[in-house]
Formats: structure tokens, C-alpha cells, sequence
């Protein structure tokens, strides 16, 4: 199931998209009363944008945006809205979406070719252990997905090992789709009630939430740990309510494929202006075909590099690579961008280190900080020059490096009421989009 354009050049891939753009403009000039608004005080006039290029005269809308004008974003009378999902917004205020039957019909379609992407078939039974509810939209998506694929899909939802092996061994089920740091739990769990995990019917799991490659596609620390012991494959997927399109792997596992028909994807530098190709930079994102509330060069606050080149699975449209970092949490250290999970990939390779957190502040003069604190099992000077060896090759800048007890890195990494931990503390200004 690949959509016939996903095969096309990318010449071909570039007019359907700024055919669906010239749709676009038309609709928003028609009925968003936020983009009405946009247009007129830029003396935008939407006849004049044809091309991809053309979107740069168009000013991005950001998630701040969102936030102060949220239900100037409805195209659609309230009446006609099926679903409500919120997510959180730059104010602590939530962010609401609203989605039409026609929103839900397409967010069914994105999720069908997402999971046939990953080589899923309506012969496949999915288990779905992710909230379903609690006006989130990811779990329904899966859902709606599947029913378009014909797959089958389990809806257990998040956490409880025990009646997730009990359903997989009663209904088994060939995909799951988890957070892949979950997986852990479940082996751990197999391995303490023998479950022989090999001998399951899972052949493969989507993962959300948190990367499994290295920005060379290479398997990272928590792909390789689940891979050690539980022999199936992990494909990674990378959404948002925004965008309300997935990106997902397909078997070669070459970053998440764009699926064009549904989302506009601009890499955009600091300046709003486009990087070079295959550069890294803001992921900015226009929706196409969406009804209730569609989204014109969204700036979706990730940092992401683009690959171009045409995938050996056929087909042609570009992909995404693991997510670099959020772009509130750029450092900028003695001349270099650092993200923070740049740095966690460096910690995870030392089996010696239990756990650690990383400190942000700005310094007298407004440079940032960075400080590392890290509980070994069993610190020491040759422990430290290794590390800082290895971080100085790696990073080409060396932050300071501190060794806690692991108890004391546990305190500060489970501050209040946190039931997962925090790896990352920034104590700058708040950054405002
Ligand atoms: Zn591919």
C-alpha cells in the first residue's frame, strides 16, 4: 500500500504539493480567520503563491500563535467537529485541536500508509499500548489507522507488563507499538515469569516518543539494549497533533518517509530561511487537507536533518532523522550548537555510569553552562580522563564534569512528584518561540 506519488520523481512529488498548496491559501483565505488576518496585515495575496519557494513570503506561525489565538486557527463551524484533543501549550494553558470527520478520515489514511510503511498488512494484528483517551490524539490515530489497513489492533494502553503479556499471548499479536524504553519493562518482566521472549509472536514494534538511531542511522544505546536481549524490529515513528502526520521508518530504517500528499516540510535556520540541503535545522510544517484547523509554516520547535536521496524501498519522497533536540534546549558551548541528547548518547556508552544529569545555566557574562553530574558505580581519576576523552572527540568541547553519588544524581533527578526521570535541567531564561 504506497501511495502512487510516494514512487514519483521528485519533480512530480513538487507540483502535487504546490497544487494542495494553491488549495491551501484559498481555503485559509476563505475561512481561518487567524490566516485572514496574517494575509492582510502582510498584504499577502494567495493567487501569488504557486511554487514551494513562494511559501518564504509567508510569515511562520508559531506554537505562541497557537496558544494566544487558539479558535482563530477553526475553519469550521463548532458543530461540525467530531473530536477534541489538546496538547500542551508555551503558556501552561493547553492547546486545543479540533477535528472534522473529513480530519479524522485523513489522520486514518496518514496512520494506514505509516504502518504499511513498516510493512504491517490487514493479515497483522497490532497491540496498542498507548492512552487511547485523555484527549490525546496518537492512540486514536493508531486505532483509526488500523481499522483502514484492516489490520487487527488490541487497545491495552500504557503500562501494567502483566496484562500485556497476557494479551499477547492469548491474542498474539505480530507488531506493538510502545515507547520503546517500555520494552525493557516487558523483557524484564518475560524474563522474571519465564516467558520465552524469542519464541513470542512479535515480529516488530512502532516506537514512539524516544529515538532508537544515531544521526548516522546507526542503532543507539536503548535500540541495541532491547535488541540484545529481544530479537524483533524496531522501527521508529515521529508525529505531532500539529502536524497530524506521521513520519515513519520503512524496512531499511533510513529515517521516518514523508508522505507528501498530507504535509509541507520546510528545514528552517534561525532566521526563518531555508538550510542548505541537508542541513540541520527547525522542522516547519504546512498540513494539507486538513479542515478544521490547518497549519501554515507551523514551527514545530524540533531540529531535524532531511535525507534526499531516493530509498531503496522505492520510494522517493524525503525522510526525516531522529529528532537532534528541541530547539529550546540549543546550547550554544564555546562556539558549538550542542542538544542535550547529544550528550546522553556519549553517557550511555560507559556501562560504568548508573545515571546522570545535565545542568544549564548562563554564566556572568551570558555564555551558557554546561555541567555534567554523574553517579558512577565506581568512580575514578582513569573513569573521568576516558569520559572526558571521549565527550572532547565527540562533541569537540568539553562541559564540566562533576561525580555525584548515584543516589544523589537519583535526588536530583526525581525532584517532586516526577515518576520519570529527568535527564536535563535548564536554568536560563525561559525561552519564548
Ligand atoms: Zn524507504
Amino acid at each position: 500500500m504506497i501511495p502512487e506519488i510516494e514512487l514519483k520523481s521528485p519533480q512530480e512529488i513538487k507540483l502535487l504539493q504546490e497544487d494542495k498548496l494553491q488549495e491551501l491559501m484559498a481555503y485559509l483565505a476563505e475561512n481561518s480567520p487567524f490566516y485572514k488576518k496574517v494575509f492582510s496585515e502582510n498584504n499577502i495575496d494567495v493567487s501569488d503563491i504557486k511554487l514551494l519557494e513562494d511559501l518564504e513570503k509567508i510569515p511562520v506561525t508559531t506554537k505562541d500563535d497557537l496558544n494566544r489565538f487558539n479558535n482563530d486557527f477553526l475553519c469550521v463551524e463548532p458543530s461540525k467537529l467530531i473530536d477534541y484533543v489538546t496538547t500542551s501549550g508555551t503558556t501552561g494553558n493547553p492547546v486545543f485541536f479540533g477535528l472534522s470527520d473529513k480530519d479524522l478520515e485523513r489522520l486514518a489514511y496518514n496512520e494506514a500508509i505509516s504502518f504499511a510503511c513498516s510493512k504491517i498488512t490487514k493479515e497483522d494484528t497490532i497491540q496498542l499500548m498507548t492512552t487511547i483517551d485523555k484527549r490525546f490524539l496518537a492512540g486514536l490515530a493508531y486505532f483509526l489507522g488500523a481499522r483502514k489497513l484492516g489490520s487487527g489492533i488490541i487497545r491495552v494502553g500504557a503500562g501494567i507488563p502483566e496484562l500485556q503479556w497476557d494479551s499477547i499471548i492469548k491474542f498474539e499479536p505480530t507488531y506493538l507499538i510502545a515507547v520503546p524504553s517500555f520494552l525493557l519493562k516487558l523483557i524484564e518482566y518475560a524474563e522474571n515469569n519465564n516467558i520465552e521472549l524469542n519464541s513470542s509472536s512479535v515480529k516488530g514494534v512502532i516506537c514512539i516518543g524516544e529515538p532508537l538511531k544515531n544521526q548516522d542511522f546507526t542503532s543507539n544505546f536503548l535500540s541495541k539494549k532491547i535488541k540484545r536481549k529481544w530479537n524483533i524490529d524496531l522501527y521508529s515513528t515521529y508525529a505531532s497533533t500539529e502536524m497530524s502526520t506521521a513520519f515513519t521508518e520503512c524496512e531499511y530504517q533510513q529515517g521516518g518517509h514523508h508522505h507528501p500528499e498530507l504535509i509541507i516540510v520546510e528545514i528552517l535556520d534561525e532566521n526563518n530561511q531555508p538550510v542548505k540541503e541537508g542541513g540541520d535545522g527547525e522542522l516547519v510544517i504546512t498540513t494539507l487537507g486538513v479542515e478544521a484547523m490547518p497549519l501554515l509554516r507551523f514551527k514545530t520547535g524540533d531540529i531535524v536533518k532531511a535525507h534526499y536521496e531516493a530509498c531503496k524501498c522505492g520510494r522517493n519522497t524525503l525522510r526525516l532523522g531522529p529528532v537532534i533536540g528541541r530547539k529550546k534546549h540549543m546550547i550554544k558551548y564555546k562556539g558549538t550548537t550542542i542538544y542535550p541528547p547529544a550528550m546522553y548518547d556519549l553517557l550511555n556508552d560507559f556501562s560504568e555510569i548508573e545515571n546522570y544529569i545535565i545542568e544549564i545555566d548562563k554564566n556572568e557574562i551570558g555564555m551558557d553552562n554546561i555541567t555534567i553530574k554523574i553517579g558512577a558505580i565506581e568512580s575514578s581519576e582513569e573513569l573521568m580522563k576516558r569520559l572526558k576523552d571521549h565527550i572532547r572527540a565527540k562533541l569537540r568541547v568539553l562541559p564540566h564534569i562533576e561525580f555525584l553519588s548515584i543516589d544523589e544524581v537519583n535526588k536530583l533527578r526525581f525532584p517532586g512528584i516526577n515518576r520519570k526521570p529527568i535527564l536535563f535541567v535548564d536554568k536560563r531564561e525561559t525561552y519564548v518561540d
